[in-house]
């Protein structure tokens, strides 16, 4: 036998008990003829001890043990003589009577610890050895339980965990897919699934009326911040429901996650925001609504032929940030950078302070006079001691979302945006189109099956573009969660959308033809929606990156440092394949 107990697990109780442990050796101290050994496990850490008077030749084994060794001890269990209450062992230490070298350990290249001497990149290439650490294991735990809990929350409430294959052709969601060469197929290729969009729906008009899975999806995707080219999904599909139905299922299935995982609870029903009132007073589908913040539109107020750059745009927005008059010049000229980085592209930021005795000051002040910053105090319903920031640019859309990356930012620097507290919310009545500069033609918001609002219906003939789909988000502090839609099971109004979409009816057949024709044999009505459990776990874990959940994560550049993939293929498999490289 190995062992008797984990490194976690001996307390007062055991004290006189013999026993058996198996582990890692986390650290060895010399203190006089003694020496202490801290044994590490998945568990926990217990302390051993050896003693040069009571076995030489022992302790001097101990003492030649390195980091990370493997070894076996059997002793006995005895009360510390200064307890560590910081640790759950900490009581109890282990007289060591006998010990086995199991495995040796090179030097680690970083230590094993919470607060690892490792760069990113060097824990990384030794994931192995990264996931030993405590703080990387719970995140990886609390991805275990989570996952526990959708599947008995949803098996209770009927739903069947069903497996759908990954070798596929394309599921549009926006976009590239990862493609595998097929061997027995030359010349073709399977497509990874970007999600299990279609299968799903094909289960529904299969009647399963209920699926779920905990699945993996894949987007060859630029890695903008906090992607992964695969992560995994919490795929749901319903039938014979209304949006409302799967808001109240989604939404009681986020509700038990926080109570079960977080001690959270949120009893009131989550606020519900149309997408075009969200893009008006926050500047974002996503918003963070863990504070106020929110857009003032001063049009009125400030356009009035006296400052060019406000008389030639068509928004003006201003946010009010409680506090922040006193900001010397230098912190309102990093605030100025900050909106002019690429990323972000304002052309200036305007700032009016409004002082102690009411008065208001501003970068503007020669072209606009005191009862004109007045009526904007006013407007801004500001405070003395509030700072007004104001962004303003000729394209009403992109200068929100200019003036959403302001609110973040004073957010943050606020101190607004505490990872213990959770502003959830759903956002709705997404628009069913957006225009794409790049491919010339309207792109499906959300995806190309999404159903659009019945009272918008008649619109998909004579105004696409204003049309909104039967879809929602979940946000969770400004982080989307999750999202789905009532989808499309009419093959006639399918068609269409694929015609609006730009397809012919020839590729639509090719590409989709499969759905369409399941559509012909009696489709019930349906809709879903998939979290991403990745963030859930980043969120309830209080990560800034998904990458810090994900046991085998990719780097930014999509590259596996650890497995050193992707790489070349011999020529052999290229051939196998009928495959020429051409990189140039
Ligand atoms: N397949 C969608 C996605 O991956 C979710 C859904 O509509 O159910 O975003």
């Amino acid at each position: 036998m190995y062992r008797t107990h984990t490194c976690g697990e001996l307390r007062i109780e055991n004290v006189g008990q013999s026993v058996t442990l198996a582990g890692w050796v986390q650290r060895v101290r010399k203190m006089g003829g003694m020496t202490f050994v801290d044994l590490r496990d998945r568990y926990g850490i217990t302390q051993l001890v050896f003693n040069s008077e009571t076995n030489q030749e022992l302790n001097d084994r101990a003492n030649k043990l390195g980091r990370e060794f493997v070894i076996q001890i059997v002793g006995t269990v005895n009360e510390r003589y200064s307890k560590n209450a910081n640790m759950p062992t900490g009581d109890i230490e282990i007289i060591v009577e006998e010990l086995n070298l199991l495995n040796a350990s090179e030097v680690p290249p970083f230590t094993i610890e919470d607060q690892s001497d490792g760069g990113d990149d060097i824990r990384m290439k030794y994931r192995y050895l990264d996931l030993r650490r405590a703080c990387v294991r719970k995140n990886l735990e609390l991805r275990h339980k989570m996952c526990i809990e959708v599947r008995n929350y949803l098996s209770n409430l009927g739903f069947l965990e069903v497996e759908t294959p990954m070798l596929i052709g394309s599921t549009p969601e926006g976009a590239r897919d990862f493609v595998v060469p097929s061997r027995m197929n030359p010349g073709q290729f399977y497509a990874l699934p970007q999600s299990p969009q279609t299968l799903k729906q094909l289960l529904m008009v299969a009647g399963f009326d209920r699926y779920f899975q905990i699945v993996k999806c894949f987007r060859d995707e630029d890695l903008r911040a906090d992607r992964q080219p695969e992560f995994t999904q919490i795929d749901c599909e319903m039938s014979f429901v209304t949006q409302e139905d799967i808001i109240q299922t989604f939404e009681g299935m986020a509700k038990h996650l926080f109570k079960t995982l977080r001690g959270v609870e949120l009893n009131e029903p989550f606020l519900r925001l149309p997408w075009a009132e969200a893009m008006r007073r926050f500047g974002s589908d996503k918003p963070d609504m863990r504070f106020g913040m929110e857009f003032v539109e001063l049009m009125d107020t400030l356009k009035c032929g006296i400052f060019p750059v406000f008389d030639n745009a068509t928004y003006i927005g201003g946010i009010c940030a409680p506090g922040c008059a006193v900001y010397t010049r230098k912190q309102l000229d990093q605030l100025t950078d900050f909106v002019k980085r690429p990323q972000i592209g304002a052309k200036g930021l305007v700032y009016a302070r409004v002082q102690e005795d009411g008065s208001v000051k501003s970068s503007v002040d020669k072209f606009y006079n005191p009862e004109q910053l007045e009526a904007l105090k006013q407007k801004m319903e500001a405070k003395p001691g509030d700072l007004i920031l104001i962004l303003s640019g000729d394209d009403a859309m992109k200068t929100r979302k200019q003036l959403c990356e302001l609110r973040l930012e004073m957010g943050e620097r606020l101190g607004l945006r505490d990872k213990n507290k959770f502003a959830l919310l759903w956002v709705t009545e997404f628009p069913m189109f957006e225009w794409s500069d790049e491919e010339q033609r309207l792109m499906a918001m959300h995806h190309p099956f999404t159903h659009p609002m019945d009272e918008d219906i008649a619109l998909l003939d004579t105004d696409p573009a204003a049309v909104r789909a039967d879809a929602y988000d979940m946000v969770c502090n400004g982080i989307e969660v999750g999202g789905g839609s009532i989808r499309i099971h009419d093959p006639k109004l399918q068609e269409k959308m694929f015609e609006i979409l730009g397809f012919t009816p020839e590729r639509a057949q090719e590409q989709f033809g499969f759905l369409m024709n399941a559509f012909k044999y009696g489709a019930p009505p349906h809709g879903g929606l998939a979290y991403g459990l990745d963030r859930w776990v980043s969120i309830f874990a209080g990560l800034d990156s998904i990458r810090d959940c994900i046991a085998f994560p990719k780097n930014n550049s999509g590259r596996d440092v650890m497995l050193d993939a992707p790489a070349a293929i011999d020529q052999k498999q290229l051939d196998e394949l009928f495959l020429k490289v051409d990189v140039k």
